[in-house]
C-alpha cells in the first residue's frame, strides 16, 4: 500500500479514514459537532482521536485544516501516522492527540478561511482590546474583489494592482494583502471580529488535553508556501526565542523563523500557536507548523483571490465557480502519489523528533 491511500478526495472521505484508522489504533475518539453543513448536506465536526490518558505528563498534538481546505494534507499525514502504527510509537509517558478539522466547513466547501471567511491564523487575537491595524488594505481591497471575475472590472482591478506593484514593490504588496485585515469581512485574510466555533473549539481541546501537561508539542499541519512536496517546519515567532531554539534542538536545525527571513511565511498576527499559551500556560510548550510546498505562490495568491472573490460575488455552481473550485483545490492539494509520499514521510520524521524531544526535554 503507497502512502497516497491514506489521502482523500474531500471532506467526507478524509473524515471516514480518520475515524476507521482511529478505531483501528484502539484511539478514543471525541467529536465537536459543528453547527454548519457540507456542500453535499453532509454533518461537519472536528473530530479528536486520542492515544494515551491524562495521567502522561506529556502531549503531542496535531492539528488539520486550519486552513480548511489544506485539511487533505494533515488528515492523510495523521491517517498514515495511525496506518502505520508511528502514533503506536509514542513514549509511554506522552499522549498523542490527533485534531482531524480544525476547520470543517473549509475543508468540505473547499476554502482556505471558515464558515464567516474568517482566515483562523489571523483570529486568535483579543478582539475585545482592538485589532491590528492594515491601513494601507482599504486601497487594494476594491481591486482585490472586482465586481466581476471575466469582464471589465476585473482587467481594471488587475491593471491597478500593477500600479500598486510598480509604485511600492511586489513585498510591499504581498504585506499588505496577507498580514491580516479586521475591516473588511468580503476580502482576504480577514481575521474577524470575535472568536470563532474554531477558535473556541481548539481552546476547549487545549484546556482539556494540554493544559495539565509537563511538555506540550503542537504540530500544526499547512500548505501552499514553498517548494512543492517539501515539509518546512516552521515557527511564528524570533529566532532568539527559547521555544524556538527547542524546536531547532529538536528538529535537526531545520526550523524556519520569518524574523530572520528564512521562513516562507511572512509574520502573522492572530495564529493559532497563541491559544495554547493561554490555554496551556504551565507546561513546557513547543508549537511549529509544517508547511508544504504547492505550486508558485503567485499561482496560489490568484487562487485565493478567485476563491474570496466567489464567496463575495460569485456562483459556486456556474462553470466559472467550478473552475475557481478546481484551482484553490490544485493551489492547496498536491493531488499525486509523489506529493502524498513526500508528505507522509515528513509528517513521520517530525513525529519521531517531537517523541524524542518530549522525552529528553
Ligand atoms: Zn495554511
Amino acid at each position: 500500500m503507497t502512502s497516497s491511500a491514506y489521502f482523500a478526495a474531500d471532506y467526507q472521505e478524509a473524515r471516514g479514514k480518520f475515524l476507521d484508522a482511529a478505531k483501528s489504533a484502539g484511539m478514543a475518539v471525541t467529536s465537536h459537532p459543528h453547527p454548519g453543513k457540507g456542500p453535499d448536506g453532509g454533518a461537519l465536526a472536528m473530530d479528536v482521536a486520542v492515544a494515551g490518558d491524562a495521567a502522561c505528563p506529556n502531549a503531542l498534538i496535531c492539528v488539520s485544516a486550519t486552513h480548511g481546505v489544506e485539511g487533505f494534507c494533515g488528515s492523510g499525514a495523521m491517517v498514515g501516522l495511525m496506518r502505520e502504527g508511528i502514533v503506536a510509537e509514542r513514549p509511554e509517558d506522552t499522549a498523542v492527540v490527533l485534531v482531524h478539522a480544525h476547520n470543517p466547513h473549509g475543508f468540505a466547501h473547499l476554502r482556505r478561511t471558515n464558515e464567516d471567511n474568517i482566515d483562523l491564523n489571523r483570529n486568535f487575537v483579543d478582539h475585545a482590546r482592538g485589532h491590528p491595524a492594515n491601513p494601507d488594505y482599504a486601497e487594494v481591497h476594491p481591486w482585490l474583489v472586482p465586481d466581476d471575475w471575466d469582464g471589465p472590472a476585473r482587467a481594471a482591478a488587475d491593471t491597478a494592482i500593477a500600479g500598486y506593484i510598480a509604485a511600492h514593490g511586489e513585498a510591499a504588496y504581498q504585506r499588505v494583502v496577507s498580514m491580516g485585515q479586521y475591516s473588511h469581512a468580503d476580502g482576504l485574510f480577514y481575521g474577524g471580529v470575535a472568536p470563532s466555533w474554531s477558535n473556541e473549539n481548539w481552546r476547549a481541546v487545549l484546556r482539556e488535553h494540554g493544559a495539565n501537561r509537563k511538555r506540550l508539542c503542537v504540530i500544526d499541519y499547512h500548505t501552499g508556501l514553498g517548494t512543492r512536496g517539501y515539509g518546512e517546519i516552521q515557527f511564528e515567532r524570533g529566532p532568539e526565542d527559547p521555544e524556538f531554539l527547542r524546536a531547532q534542538q529538536w528538529c535537526d536545525g531545520q526550523v524556519t523563523s520569518p524574523e530572520d527571513g528564512t521562513s516562507s511565511s511572512a509574520a502573522v498576527t492572530g495564529y493559532m500557536a497563541v491559544a495554547a499559551a493561554e490555554e496551556a500556560p504551565k507546561p513546557e510548550r513547543t508549537c511549529i507548523a509544517i508547511e508544504y510546498g504547492t505550486l508558485p505562490w503567485e499561482t496560489v495568491l490568484a487562487a485565493v483571490r478567485a476563491d474570496n472573490w466567489l464567496y463575495a460575488k460569485g456562483d459556486v455552481n456556474a462553470p466559472l465557480g467550478r473552475e475557481i473550485k478546481r484551482a484553490i483545490r490544485d493551489a492547496f492539494y498536491g493531488d499525486d502519489d509523489q506529493w502524498k509520499a513526500d508528505v507522509f514521510d515528513r509528517a513521520v520524521e517530525v513525529t519521531r523528533w517531537s517523541f524524542k524531544g518530549l522525552a529528553d526535554g
